[in-house]
Order: C-alpha cells, then sequence, then structure tokens
C-alpha cells in the first residue's frame, strides 16, 4: 500500500445536493482514496439521513446531533439521547456555537451545546464541534462540560495558531483543516496549518460547503479532500504520504469507533 486511505472527517452527504449522483461522488471519493467519510447530522431528520446512508454505504460513518443554527427546533433531544446508542455512531455532532449568523438565539445554542456534551461525557463518545466567532464561549463550555482526557475535534478550523495552540493544550482537542486552507489569502489559517502540531490535525471537506480551490463557487464533494491534503502537505513542506498517513492515524484516534470503510 502506497498510500493509506484518507478520512474525510466532515460532510454532509445527505443533502439533495447529492441526489442525483450520489453513486458517482461516493466512486470518485474512492479513486482520490478517501475510504471513510464521517457524515455530520444537524437535526433529527438529517441524523437520521446520516444513519440511513451509512447503512447502504461502507464509506459512510455516521455523527448524530444539532448544529447549533437548528438549536431552537432540537425540542428535546429524546430522540438524540436514542440515536446516539447506535453501535454505528462514531461521535455526537455537529454541534456548538455560532454567533455569526445567529440564526437560534445564543442562550439556546449554548444549552443545547451544553447538553451535547454531557452526553458526550456520559457515552465517552467524541464530540464533532462548530464554532464560528464563538471562541470565548467555546472555551467557558469545555472548561465546564469536557475534560481533556475525552475525545472532540473542533471542525473547519480557521483561527489563528495562538488559538490553535491554546485549544491543544487545555483540552487536547483535534482541529479539522478543511478547503479554506487552499484559499489564497487565508495567510493567518496557512501559518496555523504550518504550525500546529501534526498529531492534532485531521482533514475534513465539510462537503457540500467549503469548496477548496481550484473548484470554489461549485459543490464540494469528498473527493476534494486529496487537494486540501496536497496544500497541507505543500505549507508543511512534507509529502502527501505523509500528511495521509498522519491525519488517519489522528482520524482514528480521535473516532475509535470507525470501521474500516471501502
Ligand atoms: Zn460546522
Ligand atoms: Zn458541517
Amino acid at each position: 500500500m502506497n498510500q493509506p486511505v484518507l478520512v474525510d472527517t466532515h460532510a454532509h452527504l445527505d443533502g439533495s445536493e447529492y441526489t442525483s449522483d450520489f453513486d458517482a461522488v461516493l466512486a470518485r471519493a474512492a479513486a482520490a482514496d478517501v475510504g471513510i467519510i464521517v457524515c455530520a447530522g444537524q437535526d433529527e431528520a438529517t441524523s437520521r439521513a446520516t444513519l440511513e446512508l451509512a447503512a447502504r454505504h461502507h464509506a459512510v460513518q455516521p455523527a448524530v446531533g444539532v448544529h447549533p443554527h437548528l438549536a431552537s427546533s432540537a425540542g428535546g433531544m429524546h430522540w438524540l439521547d436514542g440515536l446516539v446508542r447506535d453501535a454505528r455512531v462514531v461521535a455526537i455532532g455537529e454541534c456548538g456555537l455560532d454567533y455569526h449568523y445567529d440564526f437560534s438565539p445564543r442562550d439556546v445554542q449554548r444549552d443545547v451545546f451544553a447538553r451535547q456534551l454531557q452526553l458526550a461525557g456520559e457515552l465517552s463518545k467524541p464530540v464533532i464541534i462548530h464554532c464560528r466567532e464563538s471562541e470565548d464561549d467555546l472555551i467557558d463550555h469545555l472548561r465546564r462540560y469536557y475534560t481533556r482526557d475525552r475525545r472532540a475535534v473542533v471542525h473547519c478550523f480557521t483561527g489563528t495558531y495562538d488559538f490553535g495552540k491554546a485549544l491543544i493544550d487545555e483540552f487536547d482537542v483535534y482541529l479539522g483543516i478543511g478547503g479554506a486552507v487552499t484559499f489564497k489569502k487565508a495567510e493567518a489559517l496557512h501559518d496555523a496549518a504550518a504550525r500546529l502540531p501534526l498529531e492534532r490535525l485531521v482533514l475534513e471537506t465539510d462537503c457540500p460547503y467549503m469548496t477548496p480551490a481550484p473548484h470554489r463557487g461549485k459543490r464540494n464533494e469528498p473527493a476534494y479532500l486529496a487537494l486540501t491534503c496536497a496544500r497541507l502537505a505543500d505549507l508543511r513542506a512534507t509529502t502527501v504520504e505523509a500528511i495521509a498517513q498522519a491525519t488517519t492515524s489522528n482520524a482514528r484516534r480521535l473516532f475509535p469507533g470507525l470501521l474500516d470503510g471501502t
């Protein structure tokens, strides 16, 4: 084997963006050595949809949770308590705080995020965290509801080196590096991706969003993870194989429940 299977640690394949060519999307992923795709739920319907996709496709591995955008419609979350006990579920998420859009009131976002961090602790499940313009409250929540012996990823990391280093030092979390690292003007992120400890970085597409260069403006898909892997190798002055090897073993430490995929 010349290169380990890549793990896309964050994707949304359940949407209508993929209904017309889903099998071709998975075939292109496999051809690009992306053998495992963690699909994150955002509410009850999408969490159930990720479980259904996972039942049909080995490469797809499900996470279930409530996105901060949808926190105000999460209800009592009894459904999550049930779904998360499915043995195939590799993580709770995505969950977190998004103060950029504020689609749900911030106090509701905080409450729903806290409940998911607590549930993850009770069940020893990893957590997939979304954080946008909410860094202070993220740290506050991790201090209250998380301990560093657990597992979490701050996905779509676009922060500075200092913020990433502080998260790793205090909480021992992983950081998800996605398409943004391929953007020409993302200089602070380039610096962070180049210098943060490689053993805490994982790759993700967050597809259909965050499409890497040179495909910006089009739908993203897991096969494009290879572009992000190549850019990270370039920034760190190392080989694509070294990045693939490290990020795949990191993903397996982050999500111990991952199966072999394709
Ligand atoms: Zn997100
Ligand atoms: Zn996402």
